[in-house]
């Protein structure tokens, strides 16, 4: 059972059809006796409308999908939980932190970004990495990546450049013009792209791979200090990767490998576990840091910045159902807790907007009432946010539907942050550039893959076979655009890419 469905929802008192010897009914619970037999006019007429048990199944059956994740749509999902390994109490007052040793349910759900539902599991593509925390002050979703830093860092940017990395308006085919197009023409991407073609963008199964928040957050202790945080969950099972030729075959052999992989696992009771790390700043470090703490595309250097260990995340149990969990889990950045805020961070703030615009759009205005989205603290109580379609867990009954001041409501008091970062100008346009200064930490992650086996030659190689399909004008700003990460990569990019489509 999942720790959502302990909650007193009516739905969850209803077994009918769960368990051996119940009796088959349609949908308003009338038993069927006879579910192939249609009714029909004599013994090979026409079929009649009156034929509830047909209606009734196919109407259910036409509208089995719900609208599909525009991103994130093919994934996997498990329950587990949480355990505070060291003390961070001096970082974050959130309730969950609060003790060694103390356990918080979770549910996490793996996925790719670009491709659809039935997309293949090993695609180069970012990996969605999202765990939701069902903790004592409600739900805490930490929506990470597999990788610590993003394409973009101006929001608006976004649906322009998911489209370039998915289908072709009049083809409906990939796109390596329209691909590559976007990317050189938004040189802020070249971090993200230099480890999305390196071999950790085909990461050999969910296990394998580290989550990363990538979006600074600001977390304050009890005493109303706050730091700038960055979190990495690193995977306890190592990093294990594909090439691009191991990746290309799995996709025809077995595209679902990731969520078969994860599934078998842990059926076996091979849980599979990362480590929690945070990497703390103060304001005033901030300030000082060669980077913007804002930037999605910039990581803080482990060096400067060293890791903190705090926990561990372990994923124990399969979901009973695939829809009613996986499908229908619904996270948001948005969804936090006392002592846990967003950052300025642009992309980060847009997503506190889209995450639950999708939802309502995809699951409805009541998806926090679905058992796995559902808060293990009970009924939400919120007496003014009420009714709406499917709306299934009593809505509060007669209790007034404003904060009525002769009913008696209680507010949980915690300390806020007093000394807050403070804002103020004139509403003006959003301008990040890049510059030349966008090159410098790929050049580093250049310089990590040199200690890897085939590293350095990996990422050339990764992407010399995806950008041979591009056309040549684009092909030449690749070159340069490598280049500028270092010139022995564009050189072999160049090189390979010729051979494999002579001009
Ligand atoms: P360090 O020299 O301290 O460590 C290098 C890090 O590189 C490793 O810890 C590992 O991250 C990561 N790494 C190894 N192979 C790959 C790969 N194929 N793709 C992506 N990351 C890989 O690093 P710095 O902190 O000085 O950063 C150097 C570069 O490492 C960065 O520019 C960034 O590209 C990359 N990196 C940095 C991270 C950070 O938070 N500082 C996180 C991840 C990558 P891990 O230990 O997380 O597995």
């Amino acid at each position: 059972m999942s720790p959502a469905s302990t909650n007193p929802s009516p739905l969850n008192t209803n077994t009918q059809g769960t368990e051996g010897g119940k009796i088959f009914t349609n949908s308003n619970g009338c038993p069927i006796p006879e579910p192939f037999a249609t009714q029909r006019v004599g013994k090979f007429g026409p079929l009649l409308l009156q034929d509830f048990n047909l209606i009734d199944s196919l109407a259910h059956f036409d509208r089995e999908r719900i609208p599909e994740r525009v991103v994130h749509a093919k994934g996997s999902g498990a329950f587990g939980e949480f355990e505070v390994t060291d003390d961070i109490t001096d970082v974050c007052g959130a309730s969950f932190l609060d003790t060694i040793g103390k356990k918080t349910k979770v549910f996490t759900r793996f996925s790719t970004v670009g491709g659809e539902s039935g997309s293949a599991d090993s695609a180069r593509d970012p990996r969605g990495f999202a765990t939701k925390f069902y903790t004592e002050d409600g739900n805490l979703d930490l929506v990470y990546n597999n990788t610590p830093v993003f394409f973009i860092r101006d929001p608006s940017k976004f649906p322009h450049f998911i489209h370039t990395q998915k289908r072709n308006p009049q083809t409906h085919l990939k796109d390596p013009n329209m691909f590559w197009d976007y990317l050189v023409s938004n040189p802020e991407s070249a971090h993200q792209v230099a480890i999305l073609f390196s071999d950790r963008g085909t990461p050999a199964s969910y296990r394998e791979m580290n989550g990363y928040s990538g979006h600074t957050y600001k977390w304050s202790n009890k005493q109303g200090e706050w730091h700038y945080v960055q979190v990495h969950f690193i995977s306890d099972q190592g990093n294990k990767t594909l090439t691009n030729e191991e990746a290309g075959e799995l996709a025809g052999s077995n595209p679902d490998f990731a969520q078969e992989d994860l599934f078998q696992n842990i059926e076996d009771g091979n849980f599979p576990s990362w480590t929690c790390y945070i990497q703390t700043m103060t304001q005033e470090e901030a300030k000082k840091a060669p980077f913007s703490v804002f930037d999605l595309t910039k990581v803080w250097p482990h060096s400067d910045y060293p890791m903190r260990k705090f926990g561990k995340l372990t994923l124990n149990k399969n979901p009973a159902n695939y829809f009613a969990d996986v499908e229908q889990a619904a996270f948001a950045p948005s969804h936090t807790v006392p002592y846990m805020e967003p950052s300025a961070d642009p992309v980060l703030q847009s997503r506190l907007f889209s995450y639950n615009d999708t939802h309502r759009h995809r699951l409805g205005t009541n998806y926090t009432q679905i058992p796995v989205n559902c808060p293990i603290t009970g009924k939400v109580f919120n007496p003014h946010m009420r009714d709406g379609a499917m709306n299934v867990d009593g809505n509060l009954g007669a209790f007034p539907n404003y904060l009525d001041s002769t009913k008696e409501i209680n507010f949980k008091e915690f300390s806020l942050q007093e000394d807050q970062e403070v804002w103020e100008g004139a509403a003006c346009p959003f301008h990040w550039k890049a510059t030349e200064s966008e090159f410098e930490q790929p050049r580093r992650l250049y310089e990590v893959l040199a200690k890897y086996p085939n590293g350095q030659k990996n990422l050339g190689h990764n992407v010399a076979t995806h950008v041979s399909a591009a056309r040549p004008d684009i092909q030449d700003r690749v070159f340069e655009y490598f280049s500028k990460i270092h010139p022995d990569l564009g050189a072999a990019i160049k090189k390979e890419t010729l051979k494999l489509s002579p001009r």
